[in-house]
């Protein structure tokens, strides 16, 4: 089923690029700049980037993680995004032969994996990637209707009804949140990370992806966040102030893991009733 080694190591090289142009999406549409014009520079002494100097992974390591210009490092994140991609798109068409649904696994992993990044460092999500994600469900759901290949995705009216549930799910979950802690527990960006979602995976498992969520979500936070920040509050003698969920980093793995085992695990429930 997985196509031969050259085909896999093209795959790869195109995911590079992809994670390439993912970390500038990830830069720049938090502070809504443009991600075309102008040509990638560093941040720090806006030195412009030669296009030898932009090769993904090769050209980090051959620089030595550190800027032509102002020998100040170069983060790891950039690469190791380039490389997540790079695995991402390899591990979509190891499983999914080399068709439109390993595209289309590989492409909503990338905007998912973008989404996760901007929303943990920025609490945001990016119009940039809902408003390409929504219009590629579409498209591509479509366009499997017409070559008769869905794979996991919704086709496209379960993707109509499935991006109005996810989005109105949360919205509702986010209104009700708000009504109960007084403060604002959900982001427009959350309401349009389901849009999507939902789009991809139909209104059942876009259900599904809400709960899967936000299991992950209370999990990470009891265990991880909570006791972190409680700690480093103690040490500086200041009040615990609980920290800020951004939901959209728990949405996106658990979307991606629903497209995979979703239907599997409803099918589960459903023999247990
Ligand atoms: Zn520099």
């Amino acid at each position: 089923m997985a196509p031969p080694l050259p085909i896999m190591l093209l795959v790869f090289l195109v995911g590079a690029c992809v994670g390439s142009f993912l970390n500038v999406c990830i830069a720049r549409w938090p502070a809504e700049l443009s991600v075309v014009s102008p040509p990638s520079r560093c941040p720090r002494c806006e030195r412009q980037i030669r296009w030898y100097e932009n090769v993904p992974l090769v050209s980090w390591a051959a620089m030595r993680a550190r800027c032509a210009g102002c020998k100040l490092p170069i983060s790891a994140i950039y690469p190791a995004v380039e490389l997540l991609v790079a695995l991402a798109w390899v591990a979509a068409f190891a499983w999914f032969g080399l068709s439109l649904v390993a595209l289309r696994v590989a492409v909503l992993a990338t905007v998912l994996f973008g989404i996760a990044v901007t929303d943990a460092k920025h609490y945001l999500i990016p119009d940039g990637f809902t408003v390409f994600g929504l219009l590629w469900v579409a498209a591509t759901a479509i366009a499997g209707l017409v070559i008769g290949e869905t794979g996991p995705f919704a086709g496209p009216y379960d993707a109509l009804v499935g991006a109005c549930t996810g989005a109105g799910a949360i919205a509702i979950a986010g209104w009700l949140g708000e009504v109960v802690t007084k403060k604002e527990a959900m982001g427009f960006g959350d309401v349009t990370l389901m849009a999507v979602v939902g789009g991809a995976l139909g209104p059942g498992r876009s259900l599904l992806t809400v709960f899967v969520g936000a299991l992950i979500g209370a999990v990470t936070f009891l265990l991880v966040v909570f006791p972190i920040v409680w700690v480093r509050s103690r040490r500086a003698k200041e009040p615990f102030a609980p920290p800020q969920v951004p939901f959209g980093v728990f949405l996106a793995p658990a979307a991606m893991l629903v497209l995979l085992w979703g239907d599997r695990v409803i099918d589960w429930y459903l023999r247990q009733m």
